[in-house]
């Protein structure tokens, strides 16, 4: 009886860390994708600097766990592009961005990510929690010395 209880609080604890991680990340890689982009919008070219205008857009939506963090997947992108793609599968100029960007591969490699269906560890995501806190830092650097 005491087994199990303590069982199910590690499990709920687990579940809560979790939660709490991949909120983590997701707030300092859509920062980052953002910086990296320089806040310019991957579909429409629109450039504006503020977290709530401008989002981390993904190609492939964000019910895929596999490319949630993928940098090839997630480019900075206005709310009303954001918002468009969602309504109306207007994926057509994402598509054409991406394909530009990384070459027309880029779909079937999506594709092969998905069908592998394996999720982030909890060590990963702390990993990569830090390695995207260094590289906003660094694009924070490197925005000071530009101006
Ligand atoms: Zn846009």
């Amino acid at each position: 009886m005491k087994k199990s209880n303590a069982k199910k609080s590690n499990a709920r604890r687990y579940r809560t860390s979790r939660k709490r991680l991949i909120n983590k990340l997701n707030r300092v890689f859509g920062l980052y994708i953002r910086m990296r982009d320089n806040w310019t919008c991957v579909t429409c070219g629109v450039r504006i600097r503020n977290t709530k205008e401008m989002h981390a857009g993904h190609y492939i939506g964000r019910n895929c766990k596999q490319l949630l963090f993928c940098e090839y997947n997630v480019h900075a992108q206005c709310r009303s592009c954001n918002f468009a793609q969602r309504i109306q599968d207007d994926n057509n100029k994402y598509t054409l961005a991406i394909i530009d960007k990384y070459g027309v591969d880029i779909l079937d490699w999506f594709e092969t990510i998905k069908e592998m269906g394996n999720k982030y560890t909890n060590e990963e995501l702390v990993d990569m929690i830090g390695h995207y806190e260094i590289g906003v830092s660094d694009l924070k650097t490197y925005d000071k010395v530009k101006k």
